[in-house]
C-alpha cells in the first residue's frame, strides 16, 4: 500500500507530528511511522525510568499543543503530580504524557485516520517517480510513502579515542552510550568515575550515579570544563532584547545583548526575552558570521541556554565544594589501561602542560552528536541519490522556511519534510520541545492541506 504520509523516527518530533496529523487528516487517510526505539515518542529524553531525571524546561513550556500551554501541567495535576506551570517535572512523566496523549488521539478508530507503527530502522530510500519515496527497513520490508516527515533527531557523539589497544577487561568499564542505565547496576559504592563532557548528559548521570548509592570520586572532563548555569527559583520575567539593526554580525550582538543584559540585573531575563526570536535572528546571520558563532560562542551559549534547576545547582555546587566532584578543563589525548583501572592523559586548556588522571570507570557525556549525515545510513543513502543536501556547517540537511527539504539540485522535494534538530541549519533553536512543537503544527498543516 501506498501510505499518505510515511513519519521516520519515533522521538517527540515524530509524536508531534502525528498527533497533529491525526486531528487534520480526513479518515480515509493512512500515516505510517517508521522507529526503532522501544518507547514510542520518547526517544531519548523521555525514556528515562529515573524520576530524578527532570525536565530542563518549565512544564507550562512542555505541552505538545502550542496553542493549549496548560496541556501537560493539567495532565500533571490529573496524575496525582500538580505541579506550577514554572515548575520542572520528571522526564519520565513527560515521556508518559505523551504516549497518553497519542493514545487517547487514537482511542477513536472509526473517526480518524489509520496509524500504523512500524518498529523498523529504515536504512534506505529510493523515489518511485510519481508515487513518493519508498523506504527499506532493517526487516527487508519497503514502506511508500506520498508525504514524508523525517525526524531523526541527533546522533550520539562516540568517544573522540580508539580503544582498540585497551584489553577487554578494563574495556568493559568504558560506558559508551550512559543512555543505557544497566552501566550502573554494575558500579561498586567506592568506584572512582571520570566523566568525559560536562553538559547535561554529565549533570544525569552524576544524579543517576548518587540516586544508585555511588559515594565514590567523580572527575569530569571537558575541553573548557564549563558547566550549565542555573535557573532561578523565582524566575525573573522576560526581557524582550532590542537588536542592532541592518546586515548583522554576531560582535555587533554580542556587544549589545552584554550591554542590556547588564541593564536588566539578571542575563536571565534576557535570554528569555531573546529566546522566541532566535530563530528569525539566526536567520539574518550570513554563513561566515554562523560559523563565528559556532568557533567561539557555542560553548557560552550551551550553558546560558540550556540551565537547570536550582535545587540541582545547588546539589552539584555541594559537591564541588568537598571535592566528591571535580570539573577539569582539558583536550583528552590518552586512555591506556593502569593494573585494572584507566589512566586518561589530557592536554590542560589553552597550555602545552600535560596531566593525568586515574579512574575505575571511563562515561562517555560529550552527549548529542550535531545532526548531522555522517551518523545516520539513512542520510548517507539520501544523500548519495541527491535527495538531500547537507548544510554547509555541519547543522543538519538544507531545508527551506517551511521545512520542506531541498535536494541536491537545489530544489524543493514536493512533499518531503524534515522536524527537529536536523533543520538546525535553517532555524539553529531546533532542539527543544517549545520550538518542535510549533514545527511540527506547521508541517503537518501544510501536509494536510495538500492531502
Ligand atoms: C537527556 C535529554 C534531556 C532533554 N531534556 C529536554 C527538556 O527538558 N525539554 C526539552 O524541550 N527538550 C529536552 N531535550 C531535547 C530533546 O532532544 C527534544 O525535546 C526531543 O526529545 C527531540 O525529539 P526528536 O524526536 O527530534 O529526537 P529524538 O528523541 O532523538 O528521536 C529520534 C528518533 O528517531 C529514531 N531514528 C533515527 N534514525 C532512524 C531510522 N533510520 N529509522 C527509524 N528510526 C530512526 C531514533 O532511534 C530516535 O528514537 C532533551 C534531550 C536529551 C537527550
Amino acid at each position: 500500500m501506498v501510505y499518505d504520509v510515511v513519519v521516520v523516527g519515533a522521538g517527540f518530533s515524530a509524536i508531534a507530528v502525528t498527533i497533529n496529523l491525526v486531528g487534520k487528516l480526513p479518515p480515509s487517510a493512512s500515516i505510517a511511522i517508521i522507529g526503532d526505539d522501544p518507547g514510542f515518542g520518547r526517544g531519548t529524553a523521555y525514556r528515562t525510568e529515573l524520576y530524578l531525571h527532570r525536565l530542563n524546561v518549565p512544564a507550562g513550556r512542555m505541552s505538545v499543543f502550542p496553542d493549549r500551554p496548560n496541556d501537560f501541567v493539567d495532565w500533571l495535576t490529573r496524575r496525582g503530580r500538580p505541579l506550577q506551570a514554572g515548575d520542572f517535572a520528571s522526564r519520565r512523566d513527560y515521556g508518559l504524557y505523551l504516549r497518553d496523549t497519542l493514545a487517547s488521539l487514537l482511542r477513536n478508530r472509526s473517526a480518524r485516520c489509520r496509524v500504523d507503527f512500524i518498529k523498523a530502522k529504515a536504512t534506505g530510500c529510493v523515489e518511485r517517480f510519481r508515487v513518493g519515496l519508498a523506504f527499506t527497513l532493517d526487516n527487508a520490508a519497503e514502506i511508500l510513502g506520498k508525504n514524508v516527515v523525517l525526524c531523526l533527531g541527533v546522533g550520539n557523539a562516540s568517544l573522540p579515542m580508539e580503544m582498540a589497544n585497551l584489553g577487554t577487561e578494563v574495556r568493559k568499564h568504558i560506558v559508551d552510550n550512559p543512555w543505557r542505565l544497566s552501566w550502573l547496576q554494575r558500579i561498586k559504592k567506592f568506584d572512582s568515575v571520570c566523566i568525559l563532557g560536562s553538559g547535561l548528559t554529565m549533570i544525569d548521570q552524576v544524579l543517576a550515579l548518587r540516586a544508585h548509592g555511588h559515594e565514590g570520586r567523580i572527575q569530569v572532563l571537558s575541553r573548557r570544563g564549563l558547566i550549565p548555569l542555573a535557573h532561578v527559583r523565582d524566575h525573573p520575567p522576560a526581557v524582550e532584547p532590542i537588536l542592532p539593526t541592518g546586515q548583522l554580525t554576531m560582535s555587533a550582538l554580542l556587544q549589545s545583548l552584554r550591554r542590556q543584559a547588564k541593564a536588566c540585573g539578571d542575563w536571565r531575563a534576557l535570554m528569555d526575552g531573546l529566546r522566541p526570536g532566535i530563530q528569525a535572528v539566526w536567520q539574518r546571520l550570513d554563513k561566515s558570521e554562523r560559523a563565528r558563532f559556532l568557533r567561539h560562542a557555542l560553548p557560552w551559549w550551551n550553558i546560558h541556554r540550556h540551565r537547570i534547576p536550582s535545587d540541582v545547582s545547588d546539589r552539584l555546587q555541594a559537591m564541588l565544594r568537598d571535592a566528591t566532584l571535580e570539573i577539569h578543563a582539558g583536550y583528552l589525548t590518552a586512555v591506556a589501561e593502569d593494573g585494572n583501572r584507566l589512566a586518561l592523559t589530557y592536554r590542560l586548556r589553552g597550555r602545552q602542560q600535560i596531566a593525568s588522571l586515574q579512574a575505575d570507570w571511563l562515561v562517555n557525556c560529550t552527549g548529542m552528536e550535531r545532526a548531522g549525515i555522517r551518523h545516520s545510513p539513512l542520510l548517507q543513502e539520501m544523500q548519495r541519490q541527491g535527495l538531500i543536501a547537507a548544510d554547509p556547517l555541519g547543522l543538519g540537511i538544507d531545508v527551506d522556511r517551511t521545512s520542506q527539504i531541498i535536494g541536491s539540485d537545489g530544489q524543493r522535494q514536493p512533499g518531503v519534510y524534515a522536524v527537529g534538530a536536523l533543520t538546525a541549519g535553517q532555524f539553529w533553536e531546533i532542539t527543544a520541545v517549545p520550538d518542535i512543537r510549533v514545527q511540527a503544527k506547521s508541517v503537518s498543516a501544510l501536509i494536510a492541506e495538500e492531502a
